[in-house]
């Protein structure tokens, strides 16, 4: 865990902490679900902790899902890239930093400004890539 969890209020730990346990991506109601217990009843609490979890970096948005997955990397500013398995919902957070040099050049050449960016592969991650080899 890193220093700055600690400035964090309840609601963004709970969230934090079930999406740090989650093996998958969960969703916002997946989350809802499981914090319902602890108290978190209402969607906009479970949206506006994302929210901020998202600015601090500690969690992503997986686009393509529409759902959420805490930041294993301990790298500081990034934007996050992931291999989605289709079969099992596994996300691995891809980390590449020629990757974002080319990303920036290429928008560069193109006097594109990037306001957000996303990249995502879709596929088979390597077991279920093995299994259907079967
Ligand atoms: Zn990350
Ligand atoms: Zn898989």
């Amino acid at each position: 865990m890193r220093a700055k969890s600690s400035e964090l209020s309840p609601h963004c730990k709970k969230v934090l902490d079930l999406l740090s346990k989650s093996s998958k991506p969960m969703s916002a109601y997946d989350i809802l679900d499981q914090l319902r217990q602890s108290g978190i009843k209402a969607p906009p609490t479970v949206y506006r902790a994302l929210e901020t979890l998202m600015e601090r970096g500690m969690v992503h948005r997986i686009e393509s899902l529409n759902s959420f997955v805490a930041c294993h990397s301990e790298h500081k500013e990034h934007n996050a890239k992931f291999a989605v398995c289709r079969n099992c919902g596994n996300a691995t957070e891809i980390h590449d930093p020629r990757l974002t040099t080319f990303i920036n050049n290429l928008a560069k050449k193109l006097d594109f400004h990037i306001e957000r960016e996303m990249l995502e592969l879709s596929g088979l991650c390597a077991d279920c890539n093995h299994e259907h080899a079967h």
